[in-house]
This record gives structure tokens, C-alpha cells and sequence, in this order.
């Protein structure tokens, strides 16, 4: 389950949540669906840490498969919580209108694939999220002010406010959203964007990935899929080919 160093792999083989430890402190990097938050502590205890010892929730983007644990660790941890300015908003419990459009273009991928990824979802609450009450927003570039010191990498595209979180001295990035190795609505696996109908703006997403190609990341960590261990100029250009395929 550690994955980098001091970065441990949790959530289940669908979604991913991430813990960074810096000495004893830690930062969580999204938090899973709803239906995760009554384990998070459970599943910290697993790879050895304490609920007390979270000060932070850094989450990539606002939907509801990401910050479904955040509020619990919030209220349980006294940790804050950090997103993006632009989709601070579905964090606090306004659903972005484009899923209303975007679930019926979802369906185009009636496999088998996506049907048991929705099952699971719906059953895990994508649809009940739990608002987050109290929420610090940051902007591009902003090195925060959490264990591990992630700086904020704007990648908008999957959302307006998707963001990557790099660890420099670690060479780790945490892709979110903006490039993944398993695309859940189609079952397909490898370096990629999601399903174009699950982007707010496939074509800003796209552009995002050049953003992704310039960072020294040697280990590249997406919010859905296994980690992609490499130089992340090189799961950029499989992703744009598996687009173009
Ligand atoms: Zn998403
Ligand atoms: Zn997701």
C-alpha cells in the first residue's frame, strides 16, 4: 500500500485516497465516496495512523467521489480542508448543474464495466455527498501550508478546478481526475482521461496534459487506477495517444 515515500494507496480498486506523512503529521489527498466515511478510520489505522495525526485534506476536484470522507475527518480530526477555488462550491454541497446533462451521456457506455462501476458508486452515496461545512480554498500555484507542502498545479478541464498536487522533493504527483489509469466508465486501463462525457471541457483537458508533462514527477499518482511509476511526461503521451486511439 505505500506507494512513494511516506505516501500510502487507500480507498478500494475503483477510487483512490491518498495519505502523505511528513515526520508525524499528515495530509490525506481526497477522501473517497461517502459510503468510505464511516472506515476512513479504520483504513488509516491499517498502514499506522491515527486520526489525530491528520491535520489536512487536499482534495484534486469537487465531485462527490473525492471528498465523500472529507467532512468526517474534518469533524473527527479537527483537519481543514483544501480545494480549489473554482469547485469549492460542490464541496459545500451545490452539485454542479453539468451532471444533470452529463448522466444521460454517461449511459452511452452501457457496459458491463460501467454498470458495476455506477452500482458501486450509488451504493457507496455518489449521489448523497456529504457537505463539507467549512472549506480553505486555494489558487494555482500555491505551495499549502499542510504536512508534505503539496504545491498546487491548476489543471482545469475535468473540472474548472481540478488540480494536480506535486511533492517536489518527493518527484510524486497527484493527478486526480486530470489523467488516470483506469477510466471506471469504460473499464479501459493505462494512462488517460476519463470518458470526454464525464469532462466538464475534454478540450481544456487535453491542454491540462501538457501542463502535467512539465513536472518532474517520478511517480505519478491518479484518482482512479494503480499508480503509474515513470517519468509523467511519458503517462502524458500514452495518455494523449490512448485519446487519439
Ligand atoms: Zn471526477
Ligand atoms: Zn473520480
Amino acid at each position: 500500500m505505500q506507494v512513494a515515500e511516506g505516501v500510502f494507496r487507500l480507498g478500494h480498486p475503483l477510487v483512490n485516497w491518498y495519505a502523505v506523512v511528513d515526520g508525524g503529521r499528515v495530509t490525506l489527498i481526497d477522501s473517497g465516496l461517502t459510503g468510505d466515511a464511516s472506515h476512513i478510520v479504520d483504513d488509516l489505522a491499517s498502514v499506522g495512523i491515527a486520526p489525530n495525526q491528520v491535520e489536512a485534506v487536499v482534495l484534486t476536484h469537487g465531485h462527490s467521489d473525492h471528498f465523500g470522507g472529507a467532512e468526517e475527518v474534518r469533524t473527527t480530526a479537527g483537519a481543514h480542508v483544501h480545494v480549489h477555488n473554482a469547485d469549492a462550491a460542490y464541496v459545500r454541497g451545490k452539485p454542479p448543474l453539468q451532471n444533470l446533462v452529463r448522466a444521460p451521456r454517461l449511459l452511452r457506455h452501457a457496459s458491463r464495466e460501467f454498470l458495476g462501476t455506477m452500482r458501486f458508486f450509488i451504493s457507496h452515496g455518489l449521489l448523497r455527498p456529504t457537505a463539507v461545512k467549512v472549506v480553505d480554498e486555494f489558487d494555482d500555484g500555491a505551495i499549502l501550508p499542510v504536512p508534505g507542502a503539496p504545491r498546487v498545479v491548476h489543471v482545469p478541464g475535468h473540472t474548472a478546478g481540478s488540480s494536480a498536487l506535486f511533492l517536489a522533493s518527493r518527484g510524486v504527483a497527484f493527478t486526480g481526475d486530470a489523467l488516470v489509469t483506469l477510466d471506471c466508465y469504460s473499464g479501459r486501463t493505462g494512462p488517460r482521461l476519463l470518458a470526454r462525457e464525464s469532462n466538464d471541457d475534454n478540450a481544456a483537458a487535453l491542454a491540462s496534459l501538457e501542463t502535467l508533462a512539465g513536472l518532474k514527477a517520478r511517480v505519478v499518482l491518479p484518482g482512479h487506477g494503480d499508480p503509474f511509476n515513470g517519468e509523467i511526461r511519458d503517462a502524458v503521451a500514452a495518455a494523449k495517444a490512448a485519446g487519439a486511439a
